[in-house]
């Protein structure tokens, strides 16, 4: 590299947000020294992203730093944990010191976001290639894993869905330059918001969760298919943000809704016992959740639209 590997680390990743709770020694030792609080589990996850697989070349180094970092925490937000600590393997092909400035300036953001430290890394030579390994704790026991669905629970989701493959589009598609495309559907796409807060206020309220970055009905089947279940869709009741139904027909909308992925919202299912105690808990919260269908006994998806049954695959309607 242009720059030594150690100077590298020292100028840009050094000096991030590395020395929060439960922090004994950051980076700049052979390991990083730890210790989850008492009474608490490790929740760990890490995600690879190759450049020209899972992101464009030429993304802004900012952004993607952004980007990379909401979607891993994401899982922990999906197990109900609290962010801790984040470790970084970096694969670039030379040491371009503009794009590694935009990339820890992003990071910085991101970890004070979610109150992550940085406690090391590996900096290689190759094809950029960035793995994030998050690191979040949570009480023991009380972990929202996605066993544990039954038959007649509630299925529900965050936010608004789709609007990232919207984003993405917008960003892919030729605009005339007096013409920029919407922010708050790129902004979708750039800087996912991991559900943290909503994550841990589900403790003891979801039986299932995880977080949706296939798109809804392929991750869905992640909380189904293991336990022989299915779920009936109410299609009509599936969320959008004003901006996509403002940009994109309807059609467009509900299949980005039911296949896109990358919107990172939280799908949780929620015993109907415990419907009172989510509405106490969503109302103190930022999001906005949305019950979107039930757990059937019988494997399988269906969408219900104004009285029609209609059969749904992962990849969202199914032609017969
Ligand atoms: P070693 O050769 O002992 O593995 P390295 O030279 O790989 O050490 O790393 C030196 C220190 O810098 C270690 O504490 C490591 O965790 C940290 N580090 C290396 N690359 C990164 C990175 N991209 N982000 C954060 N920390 C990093
Ligand atoms: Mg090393």
């Amino acid at each position: 590299m242009g720059i030594a590997e150690f100077e590298l680390i020292e100028r840009y990743f050094s000096a991030l947000p590395g020395y929060g709770r439960g922090v004994d020694l950051g980076i700049g030792d052979d390991c990083a020294l730890l210790t989850v609080p008492a009474g608490q589990q490790l929740a760990v996850s890490i995600d690879t992203l190759v450049e020209g697989t899972h992101f464009l070349a030429g993304i802004d180094a900012e952004q993607l730093a952004h980007r990379a970092l909401a979607s891993c925490v994401s899982d922990l937000a999906a197990m109900g944990a609290t962010p801790a600590w984040l470790t970084l393997a970096l694969t670039l092909p030379e040491a371009d010191e503009a794009w590694l400035r935009l990339f820890s300036q992003g990071l910085a953001a991101a970890l004070q976001r979610y109150g992550l430290s940085l406690v090391g890394g590996d900096t290689t030579r190759g094809h950029r290639t960035l793995s994030l390994q998050v690191h979040g704790w949570v009480p023991e026991g009380q972990a929202l894993t996605r066993r544990g669905a039954k038959p007649g629970d509630g299925i529900w989701v965050s936010g608004t869905l789709g609007d990232a493959m919207a984003g993405l589009e917008l960003l892919q598609r030729q605009q005339p330059s007096d013409q920029v495309p919407d922010p708050f559907l790129l902004q979708r796409f750039y800087q996912p918001t991991a559900r943290i807060e909503l994550g841990q206020a589900l403790r003891g309220i979801a039986s299932a969760a995880l977080d949706i970055s296939d798109g809804l009905l392929a991750d869905l089947g992640h909380l189904l298919t293991p336990e022989n279940l299915g779920a009936q869709i109410e299609l009509d009741r599936l969320p959008y943000s004003a901006a996509m139904l403002a940009q994109f027909d309807p059609a467009r909308a509900q299949q980005w809704a039911l296949a896109g992925g990358e919107d990172f919202e939280l799908c949780f299912t929620v015993p109907h016992a415990n419907e009172a105690l989510l509405a106490q808990k969503l109302s103190g919260l930022a999001v906005d959740c949305r019950r979107i269908g039930r757990v059937c006994a019988e494997p399988g998806l269906v969408g219900a639209t104004g009285g029609e049954m209609i059969a749904l695959s992962a990849q969202g309607y199914q032609h017969f």
